[in-house]
């Protein structure tokens, strides 16, 4: 049997063998409560506090202190969102999203709608770039907080971090970027790039699932979103994950190291299968075509449907994605999609390939072999 190929990256990474060696490395299993003062619990909170230089290592914050541990990056996203909003209603009840912001920031953007804020998404061109100049008309001084992810999941495109920053600390409002799909794939630098609130994901570091981080911009006011004790500066209140927060310090920790290197390794097999995909008939890339991630390569194929195309590629041994897996169950087109300007039919026809750390430039030929085996199968039978 052949072997598999590993393409969804994105939507789970396998977690590094050196960070599950590391976890494992936490004496007899036994972990005490980072609250307490006592040995054992001196010690958990040292490998916390390790854990959070690591990760404001990643991401250039100067303050370890600014980095909050939370379960993974839709609970930051939560707390980006409704956490300033709430806490900052006082000098405005607007918050700006781009179109194509993951479910996780435009859900709770939009339930703060019910609490009397006002919601502006702000659109984006062909390849997913957002309008800089609908995003200045956009954003004005009744915006708490802006949100703009630093690349989008479903189709890779990198945005202009910098020119949003500008745009947003002109009108004196926060600016909170996702940073899930980006972060240890690209040069992040929440001091440089103008960041006061960033999400991260441990598990796309190579950490374990059910991890995450948000980084908060000292001075930044942040009201809690579950309340209960002061862990975490009262942010995230609850007893430590401390061997996922270890682990996610120490993915944080080797992608950091590994970041100049792999990035372009995986650049090169990125390239590879989209021209090799893109030479297919009827196949097209999404997502910027050079602005984009270096892992991730994006396609829509006319006249066929993802499931069909995730389901037919799995029989071929390779595991591929269908847009989000956050909506894939949903069977809805992706908004992301429909905001780049495809129809809903052609929204429907996409696949996503993610790469990490296992594939090579030799998969190349029996990926795009697979894919156009399966086009063809495909449209050989849709009713399209
Ligand atoms: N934001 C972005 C941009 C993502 O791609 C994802 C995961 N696909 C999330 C947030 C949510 O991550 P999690 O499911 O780990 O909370």
């Amino acid at each position: 049997m052949e072997r598999r190929i590993y393409l969804d990256h994105a939507a789970a990474m396998p977690v590094r063998p050196e960070v599950a060696r590391f976890g494992r490395g936490f004496p007899d299993g036994f972990i005490g409560n980072p609250s307490t003062l006592y040995r054992e619990g001196l010690a958990a909170q040292e490998a916390v506090s390790r854990a959070r230089e690591k990760v404001a290592a990643l991401v250039g914050a100067r303050a370890p202190d600014s980095i909050i541990f939370t379960g993974g990056a839709t609970e930051s996203n939560n707390i980006a969102i409704r956490g300033t909003a709430l806490r900052n209603k006082k000098s405005g009840k607007n918050v700006v999203a781009s179109a194509i912001e993951h479910i996780s920031v435009l859900n709770p953007a939009k339930d703060l709608q019910k609490n009397g804020f006002s919601l502006t998404l702000v659109p984006v061109d062909r390849y997913g770039t957002i309008d800089l100049s609908a995003l200045d008309a956009a954003v004005t001084p009744e915006t708490v907080v802006t949100s703009v992810h630093y690349a989008n999941n479903e189709i890779g495109t990198v945005e202009p971090i910098r020119e949003v920053a500008a745009i947003v600390h002109d009108r004196g409002g926060l600016f909170h970027v996702d940073a899930t799909d980006a972060a240890g794939r690209i040069p992040i630098d929440v001091e440089r790039d103008g960041i006061d609130l960033l999400t991260l994901s441990g598990n796309q570091l190579g950490g374990p699932q059910g991890t995450g981080a948000l980084y908060v911009r000292p001075g930044v006011r942040v009201q809690p979103v579950l309340v209960g004790g002061g862990q975490e500066r009262g942010l995230r209140p609850g007893t430590e994950n401390v061997v996922g927060i270890a682990c996610m310090g120490e993915a944080a920790r080797i992608t950091k190291e590994e970041m100049p290197e792999e990035s372009r390794r995986l650049a090169a097999i990125r390239d590879r299968l989209i021209s090799g995909i893109t030479g297919l008939p009827e196949a097209y890339l999404t997502g910027h075509p050079t602005e984009r991630l270096p892992h991730h390569a994006s396609f829509r194929f006319s006249r066929i449907e993802g499931e069909s195309i995730q389901l037919a590629m799995n029989m071929l041994g390779i595991a591929v994605a269908t847009g989000s897996a956050c909506t894939s169950r949903t069977l809805e087109a992706s908004h992301v999609l429909l905001a780049i300007g495809l129809a809903h039919e052609e929204a429907h026809g996409s696949m996503v390939a993610t790469l990490g750390r296992a594939n090579s430039v030799d998969e190349v030929p029996r990926i795009v072999g697979a894919v156009e085996e399966t086009i063809k199968r495909l449209r050989a039978i849709t009713p399209l």
